[in-house]
């Protein structure tokens, strides 16, 4: 009548930019500070976008984070009292965060991570393909295309205003890069490896 029930497991929230995965992720974070659970929260070092101890979302919400260059400096602030981990942005942490969600998993943390499932040439990004294998719930989101109002579910990078080249490196250095949502037919990446021909018409 009553089941065993085991708090660890693995979460991922994924999708674009702008899609808001921070925040739905800030969002489970209050929930479960609400009902006093113990957590612990990590960000890439890299991602200084708006503050360094804050993760915070595009729309402005932020709760208290670690910087980490290193996935394995997780375990450093983690003890057996942690009954929840969230890490945003995972894309940019190294392979070992993968099999840290799965230790912190087994060891009955519940295990939250955000992060972009494709870079803005549309392939799989780092390690997320493996997350999302791994977990136990995935919550893909989706934002709106910035040219027809669909579901966006890519991230189109702008090099001067002009879509990317699929060879164009990740640091260009004096040229102003934006990024906007797009859904796959008007995500446009310049010499993008692919089918070449063309179905026949009738
Ligand atoms: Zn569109």
């Amino acid at each position: 009548m009553y089941h065993q029930y085991n708090p660890g497991y693995l979460e991922v929230i994924t999708g674009c930019m702008f899609a808001g995965k921070t925040e739905e992720l800030i969002r489970r974070i209050n929930t479960l500070q609400f009902a006093n659970k113990k957590i612990v929260v990590f960000k890439p070092e890299i991602d200084n976008r708006y503050d360094e101890d804050f993760i915070v979302s595009h729309a402005g919400s932020k709760f208290i984070s670690h910087a980490i260059s290193k996935a394995e400096q997780i375990l450093d602030f983690i003890d057996e009292d942690t009954e929840v981990v969230a890490i945003d942005e995972v894309q940019f942490f190294d392979k070992a965060v993968i099999d840290i969600c799965e230790y912190l998993a087994l060891k009955g943390i519940r295990v939250m991570v955000a992060g972009l499932d494709m870079d803005f040439k549309g392939d799989p990004f780092g390690v997320i393909p493996t997350l999302l294998t791994q977990a136990e719930f995935v919550t893909k989101l989706t934002a709106v295309c910035t040219e027809c109002g669909s579901p966006a579910t890519r991230t189109q990078r702008l090099v001067n205003g002009e879509p990317a080249s699929y060879d164009d490196p990740i640091i260009l250095v004096a040229a102003s890069e934006s990024y906007e949502a797009r859904c796959r037919h008007h995500h446009v990446i310049v010499n993008k490896p692919g089918i070449k021909k063309e179905l026949k018409s009738c």
